[in-house]
């Protein structure tokens, strides 16, 4: 569909590749290179709302994540990786654009991806919660066999994930189906939701397309739109949302506790009509300083044990245990025995490893890179 495609398109000789086309495709990748390469925007402290590219694994993260706390700059590695990204995307939506013009959809031919705000209302899909908005800019849309518009989200892999995700796209019952059902799967089903929600579309499917970065070979994985995967999804959602106000007005009432009086948000919430009426009040208060907190040690302590207290480790960690002792490659580059967790044993618990947030839920662990795949080891039991 999508990597049979382009190959057959690069294997005939191509054809002419027109200027526009061209220009975007390096506009994107040039606009990557600058935001990870140059001057690096402030990562320490960024408030992000549940989107569709989020971790819908884990709904602790979502909420740490909405609180501006302060975590780890990104590393070398991830900067690299980020414009790896990029580059796929952009490199793909080319190769599809000249190998099937008339079924690509967006993005427009200036690299303006499609770009959804919709509000859902867990009722319509038999979920209790109140009503949450989720914004999401989809890498491209095509028309599917049927007619109707379909999304597809560009990856950029390992050999590692492409032959998981290969072997997933050619057996409903692999491991890879588990491992992404809180990763890429959920995000692909919220923009099929996205699209059924906004009228645009059917979209009664739609499509990974992968890239190995090692050897060069494509796939893509068809995921096929089901009710009940939906509904779990909008269930998280709606819990979600539920608990980042509360989260927000404990900081809030923290943060007035300690007498601080600048605004703890570095951007508002992009809902504050779901900010709680406590929370609301200290948040006007804040707004009028004008002035912009960087939150401190102490505040990030007190609403992580709140956070902790409040919202369960995602499931996916409960079996997580130190099951391995006398690995010798400590995280911390000393030889010697240390412990490792099993997460190749509980699928989606190598997602803690990824996490901003791992010193918050797991103290004392760090991610040692092993050519079978990341692994968490500590130097202490
Ligand atoms: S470390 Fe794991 S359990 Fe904790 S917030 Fe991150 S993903 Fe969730």
């Amino acid at each position: 569909m999508i990597a049979d495609r382009i190959d057959a398109y690069l294997e005939s000789g191509g054809a002419e590749l027109p200027e526009a086309i061209l220009e975007t495709a390096t506009k994107i990748c040039g606009a990557s290179m600058l935001r990870n390469f140059g001057v690096q925007e402030d990562t320490i402290r960024k408030e992000r709302m549940p989107r569709p590219s989020g971790s819908w694994a884990c709904p602790r993260q979502m909420v740490f994540d909405s609180l501006s706390l302060e975590v780890e700059p990104y590393r070398a590695r991830a900067l690299r990786t980020f414009t790896h990204g990029d580059m796929t995307e952009a490199m793909g939506v080319l190769l599809f654009r000249q190998a099937a013009p008339e079924d690509i959809i967006t993005p427009d031919i200036d690299g303006e991806q499609l770009e959804l705000t919709v509000e859902f209302d867990p009722a319509d899909y038999g979920v209790e919660g109140d009503p949450f908005t989720l914004e999401g800019h989809i890498d491209m849309t095509i028309r599917g066999k049927d007619g109707q518009e379909e999304p597809v989200d560009w990856k950029s892999s390992s050999r590692y994930g492409f032959q998981n995700a290969k072997a997933g796209a050619g057996d409903p019952t692999h491991d890879w189906w588990t491992k992404e059902a809180g990763g890429y799967i959920a995000q692909l089903r919220w923009y099929m939701l996205m699209l059924r929600a906004s009228g645009r579309s059917e979209a009664n499917r739609g499509y990974l397309a992968f890239v190995c970065k090692d050897t060069g070979h494509t796939c893509e994985v068809m995921v096929p739109a089901d009710e009940e995967a939906e509904k779990t999804l909008i269930k998280k959602a709606a819990y979600v949302f539920q608990q980042i106000p509360d989260a927000q007005e404990k900081r809030a009432v923290i943060l007035e506790g300690t007498g601080t009086t600048h605004d703890p948000y570095r951007r508002m919430p992009r809902d504050p009509s779901k900010i709680k009426a406590g929370a609301a009040k200290v948040l006007e208060k804040f707004a009028k300083d004008g002035e912009q907190f960087e939150g401190d040690e102490t505040t990030d302590a007190r609403i992580s044990a709140w956070v902790r207290q409040h919202v369960p480790r995602a499931r996916f960690t409960e079996n997580l245990k130190v099951e391995k002792a006398g690995a010798t490659m400590r995280p911390d580059g000393t030889k010697g025995p240390c412990h490792e967790l099993s997460t190749k044993a509980h699928l989606e618990g190598f997602r803690c490893s990824y996490c901003a947030h791992t010193a918050r839920c797991w103290p004392g662990f760090q991610v040692v890179a092993l050519s079978s795949g990341p692994v968490w080891r500590t130097n202490k039991p």
